[in-house]
């Protein structure tokens, strides 16, 4: 019974140690990937330059909020 038990932890502790290693490991990965492929614009009312995702698009400009979308005049 102590055996069976003990074996048990010892299976469960590795487990948990290569979950953990995998999320760690996947965690280090996946954040950075999409960020540094993601295209930056400059905002046509102050031209701070933020990613395309974040971005307010109208009439083919890119602006950095709504106020300098609705304040940006042609
Ligand atoms: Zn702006």
């Amino acid at each position: 019974m102590g055996k069976i038990l003990f074996l048990l932890i010892v299976g469960l502790v590795f487990y948990v140690g290569w979950k953990l290693a995998a999320r760690a490991a996947g965690a280090r990965r996946n954040p950075a990937a999409p960020r540094e492929a993601e295209r930056m614009v400059a905002c046509r009312q102050c031209g701070v330059h933020l990613p395309i995702s974040e971005s307010v698009e109208a009439g083919g400009d890119r602006f950095c909020s709504d106020e300098h979308k609705r304040m940006f005049v042609r």
